[in-house]
């Protein structure tokens, strides 16, 4: 379902990847996890598009070319859901809008269509209750779960997660992955970067591990969490278990 082909990405003269080649399937669970600087977010973001490539790789949705801009790059990009650790709510919209705004906006859907979408969502993320208020209102975990519904209105195809429980405080943190694990057990396409070694256990169909740039371990999760094969794997592991 997505495909990255020989992709590399340098900020001036900084690699901040170096040939990555993955194929993701549909319906999989791929946890992203590595140090510090080694380009988890980066490849987050050059699969919808808000980074660039370097020439000479490819990235594939549903078997199509990610073009460089204009209206084609919209549509597939509407097929990527990103959740990111800060939860970027429209601040002055409320629950509500900030679920209905892109389905009416990018896709023209009808404003009660939507907002009918929207609360199923909001119920399934079990913020229904919540759909009037403002996102300063909400909890940490409520504003992560509304991201989550708001990247779902746009029905995506794939959903990408960076860090998204890292800026929650801990007793939080498990409503979110909650919904996420439901979500995997629906059978959605997912990438999660993520150090909750929980969820990759209990949700995650292969981690993928990067150091520098690189993937340098790409496995199922009980292979990884009790066998790692690279020094820097079990350097990494060490730090974080
Ligand atoms: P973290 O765990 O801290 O979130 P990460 O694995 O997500 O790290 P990235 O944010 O992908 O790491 O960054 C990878 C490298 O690319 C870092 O060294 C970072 O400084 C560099 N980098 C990222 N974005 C830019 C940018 N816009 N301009 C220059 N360098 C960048
Ligand atoms: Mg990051």
């Amino acid at each position: 379902l997505v495909e990255l082909q020989n992709v590399n990405k340098h900020f001036g003269s900084f690699q901040a990847l170096t040939d990555i080649d993955l194929t993701i399937p549909e319906g999989q669970v791929a946890i992203v996890i590595g140090p510090s600087g080694s380009g988890k977010s980066t490849l987050c973001r050059t699969i919808n598009r808000l980074e660039t490539i370097d020439e000479g790789g490819r990235i594939l949705i549903d078997g199509k070319v990610l073009p460089e801009e204009g209206r084609a790059l919209a549509t597939l990009r509407a097929e990527v859901g990103m959740v990111f650790q800060s939860f970027n709510l429209f601040a002055h919209k409320s629950i509500l809008e900030n679920v209905t705004v892109g389905p009416i906006k990018v896709k023209g859907i009808k404003k009660a269509q939507a907002e009918k979408e929207a609360m199923e969502l909001l119920e399934r993320v079990g913020v229904a209750q919540q759909a009037k208020k403002m996102p300063a209102q909400l909890s940490g975990g409520q504003q992560q779960r509304v991201a989550i519904a708001r990247a779902l209105a746009m029905k995506p195809k794939v959903m990408l997660f960076d860090e998204p429980t890292s800026a929650l405080d801990p007793e939080m943190v498990q409503e979110v992955l909650d919904v996420m694990v439901q979500l995997a057990r629906e059978g959605m396409t997912m990438v999660v970067v993520t150090h909750e070694m929980g969820f990759a256990r209990k949700a995650g169909d292969r981690v993928i591990f990067m150091d520098a740039g690189r993937v340098l371990e790409d496995t199922d999760p009980e292979s990884f969490f009790t066998a790692p094969q690279h020094e820097r794997a079990k350097n990494f592991l060490g730090k974080i278990l």
